[in-house]
């Protein structure tokens, strides 16, 4: 059956033919694609087209698609049991690995989603600080839980709005949504509201309102408020955490958060979420402590070993420097193909995660990103389709590329998306 076809039964039986709401193409218009395999850099859907994937799901296939040792790890833990209940071996290899990894985490409690973790390390702040208000910042995604699901009125320091119908203004009111990279903004809230605020919780490079680079700045300001106010600073390193470095957007900066949200990468593919921090504060959670929190699936010995085995990849390998020229040489290219059909544009670039943007302004915040052309994106994302580059089907996500990207597809990619733009 073909792309159309299906997704039309898929519309009877899903809201919106999907599990998650992106996926029906509703920023880019055009019938989504129905994916059938995938493997390394490419991706097929039903009707057996081929995709160069810079999507690779969202974020979580830094190895590529169906790695032959995690999957060979997943095949392998399938035959031994799906699910326990109870505490495995390969939770505590993995616990002990994320502590090695990441600074600041010395006990992590792994959850299934990144969802789960921020909404979880947002109980935790507020237990641990006694006090209910949270920071956010404007064009920052960090799930779907209620209180993180809000956005920012117009104005500099503002208390959130309800982001979707079904949460309840007194609950969003609770969080307080600034402007990314607005240190001003982050000092301005905490004179007023510092006694009150629990957490801070950004994501230190973010990537949901495409991808924003952090001032070093407007870090610092944030571990600096946080500390002088008693309040917890949260990175919500879902997207960031073994992505920038082996140790994250924390290790880059050198700046240690209090709680880190992890998921994606560190399930390589299979559900996973975590969030971690020091002793005193993990030791909050039920059972050492009073703040309740727990699942059925939770530690799965699936995601445990599928996530080991992509640390142990990355440890092998130690990627990141040529990810990033890879990358480098992806966005270059993407430059002057955009420049040479005079097409404004920005492209936001950090290790192996990008956007471009098109406006003739820098992208700083999510004001800034909002001036692209999202009507352009939209030819171009399809444009790019037709030619067979997968990429996410939104102006506001990154981009990523996987170790099983070679120089090839890059090249490949790059005639394909100047024929793709000669023909916008
Ligand atoms: N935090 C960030 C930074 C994310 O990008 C996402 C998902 N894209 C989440 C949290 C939520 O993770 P999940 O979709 O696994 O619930």
């Amino acid at each position: 059956m073909r792309n159309a076809e299906l997704f039309e039964i898929a519309r009877r039986y899903m809201p919106g033919g999907v599990s998650s709401p992106v996926r029906a193409f509703k920023a880019v218009g055009g019938s989504p694609i129905v994916i059938e395999r995938a493997k390394g850099s490419r991706i097929w859907d039903v009707e057996g087209n081929e995709y160069i994937d810079f999507l690779c799901s969202w974020g979580p296939l830094i190895l590529g698609h169906a790695h032959p040792s995690v999957v060979e790890a997943v095949c392998e833990q399938a035959t031994k049991g799906l699910s326990y209940g109870l505490t495995n071996l390969h939770e505590i290899t993995l616990s002990q690995k994320v502590a090695q990894l990441v600074p600041s985490i010395e006990k992590v409690r792994f959850v299934s989603s990144g969802t789960e973790a921020t909404m979880s390390a947002i109980r935790l702040a507020r237990a641990y600080t006694k006090r209910k208000y949270i920071v956010k910042f404007d064009g920052c995604y960090h799930g779907h839980y209620d209180s993180l699901l809000v956005s920012g009125g117009s104005g500099v320091a503002t208390f959130g709005i309800p982001g979707t119908e079904g949460v309840p203004e007194k609950m969003a009111e609770l969080t307080i949504v600034l402007p990314y990279n607005s240190t001003q903004a982050v000092k301005e809230a905490f004179e007023k509201y510092g006694q009150d605020i629990a957490c801070v919780i950004v994501e230190p490079v973010a990537g949901n309102m495409g991808v924003v680079i952090p001032d070093y700045e407007f870090l610092k300001a944030l571990s600096e408020e946080t500390r002088k106010y008693g309040a917890l600073l949260i990175y919500d390193e879902v997207i960031t955490g073994f992505r920038l470095s082996l140790g994250g957007a924390q290790e880059v900066f050198g700046i240690k958060p209090d709680i880190t949200c992890l998921g994606k990468i560190l399930g390589g593919g299979m559900p996973l979420g975590a969030y971690g921090g020091r002793q005193d504060i993990m030791s909050m959670i039920a059972p050492e402590g009073p703040v309740y929190q727990a699942g059925t699936l939770s530690g799965n010995p699936l995601s445990m070993v599928a996530g080991i085995k992509t640390l142990e990849e990355l440890e092998k390998s130690n990627p990141y420097h040529s990810l990033e020229n890879l990358t480098r040489k992806l966005t270059e290219g993407i430059g002057e193909i955009l420049r040479e059909k005079g097409i404004p544009h920005r492209i936001n670039a950090v290790a192996s995660m990008f956007t471009v943007f098109f406006t003739d302004g820098d992208v700083t915040d999510f004001q800034t990103a909002k001036k692209s052309d999202t009507q352009m994106f939209g030819r171009f994302f399809r444009a790019l389709l037709d030619q067979g580059i997968l990429i996410p089907p939104s102006q506001f996500e990154a981009w990523f590329l996987s170790t099983a990207h070679a120089q090839e597809d890059i090249d490949i990619a790059l005639e394909k998306i100047n024929k793709a733009v000669s023909s916008l």
